[in-house]
């Protein structure tokens, strides 16, 4: 008879072994039904396609830069598709070059959550990131002067 309480207690106490065996078996799987292998890449592709599948994608791509630059916190799919839903640049209003940016950056310790996130324009994003490392902004004319120096 079917006894879930036994097998769940199987499973957890064999958890590894059933585990490097499933992936044994899917490794072997690819070999004998190669066209299981690229059905299967072909609905990935099709996901990433999706505004869904771009969000996670977003996602994943969030999470891993985080972690390499050891940001806590987890970004969902979720969390970016409500940030495309505004689709604006929380500074400037436009809707051109929009990236994701930490409102809190990772150097001041912001988490890698999705409360943390809005949308800035290229411009806007840069603008902040130089305010955040604390560079002056040059003034209209030292801008002039530079142009002038670099012209002769
Ligand atoms: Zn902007």
């Amino acid at each position: 008879m079917y006894d879930r309480e036994k097998r769940k207690n199987y499973y957890e106490k064999n958890k590894e072994k059933i585990k490097e065996y499933q992936k044994q078996w899917k490794k072997k799987r690819r070999f004998t039904h190669p066209h299981e292998a690229i059905r299967h890449n072909e609905r990935i592709k099709r996901y990433h396609k999706t505004e869904e599948g771009k969000a996670a994608l977003k996602a994943g791509h969030l999470n891993v830069t985080a972690k390499r630059r050891s940001q806590r916190g987890r970004v969902s799919k979720e969390d970016i598709l409500k940030l495309w839903e505004i689709y604006k640049c929380e500074r400037c209003d436009c809707q051109e070059n929009l990236q994701i940016d930490h409102i809190k950056p990772a150097m001041h310790g912001g988490l890698n959550v999705g409360e943390n996130l809005q949308l800035l324009c290229v411009d806007c994003h840069k603008e902040k990131t130089r305010e955040e490392l604390g560079i002056p902004k040059l003034k209209v004319e030292q801008e002039e002067d530079i142009q002038l120096e670099l012209k002769i």
